[in-house]
């Protein structure tokens, strides 16, 4: 079976102006999908503003960069810089492909990532999955992960020390290992730690930022898209943007 990805991006799109939430996977057979959406998405002319102090050419990926990953997952395994590891089931490193050339990052594990220790398994993570998908990169291709390891209670939001005791040690460690070729950061937290800024997603996002060197594109987090279906539209805008520059770097 082939799916235009054009066309699915439309029918996503209306589901989403007629308020449509969660069906989408059950809809639109994933497995489908993933093989009618593992070429490239279609793409406008191109409107990136290039930071110039980005490579002219891909980068080259560092050989054994999965080593010192498994090295550091071992160690986040075992954690107890911050408080939130008295209140974790699991730490949630991150997961995917460990040469991935898109690294998601999000927030925070929440209660189901911590129930299983993987990120992005709830219904944010299925949109999440979806908007991916449309991109051409199903989650097998991607690395996905959060500038926390472990859920803070309630899902409050990450205190300043959490994050800096989780950026240092694994965060920044963690994405050299990979060294992806794009970067995507959703929500507020991902976004200004590594834009290092403290501006808002609306002021960073439609832009290609630069994380040490590697270009990193900002959009909403799946979670708040759930509750603001109208802005899907605009994410879809931020994951086209993640698309562009892959190709241009292809
Ligand atoms: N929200 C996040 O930011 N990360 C997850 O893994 C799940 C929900």
């Amino acid at each position: 079976m082939s799916i235009d990805p054009e066309l699915l991006a439309r029918h996503l799109r209306q589901q989403a102006e007629l308020g449509g939430r969660e069906l989408y996977l059950d809809r639109l057979e994933p497995a489908a999908l993933l093989s009618a959406l593992a070429g490239k998405a279609p793409v406008s002319a191109p409107t990136v503003i290039h930071d110039r102090t980005a490579p002219a050419s891909p980068r080259a990926k560092p050989p054994a960069g999965a080593g010192s990953l498994v090295s550091l997952g071992r160690q986040a395994a075992g954690c107890k810089l911050c408080r939130l590891h008295a209140g974790r089931t699991n730490v949630v490193f991150g997961e995917g492909d460990p040469e991935a050339d898109v690294v998601v990052v999000g927030e925070a594990p929440g209660q189901e990532e911590d129930r299983t220790g993987r990120p992005f398994v709830g219904r944010a993570g299925k949109l999440l999955d979806l908007m991916l998908m449309s991109i051409g990169l199903p989650r097998p291709r991607v690395y996905i992960c959060n500038v926390l390891k472990c859920r803070p209670p309630e899902n409050r939001n990450p205190f300043a020390d959490e994050v800096e005791h989780c950026t240092t040690t694994f965060l920044h460690g963690q994405l050299e290992s990979i060294a992806p070729r794009v970067m995507l950061a959703v929500g507020k937290f991902a976004a200004q730690v590594l834009c290092a800024s403290q501006e808002s997603i609306g002021r960073l996002r439609g832009r290609v930022h630069m994380y040490r060197g590697t270009p990193l594109v900002v959009s909403y987090h799946p979670a708040y898209l759930l509750r603001s279906p109208n802005m899907i539209r605009v994410a879809w805008q931020d994951l086209q943007l993640v698309r562009r520059m892959l190709d241009e770097q292809a």
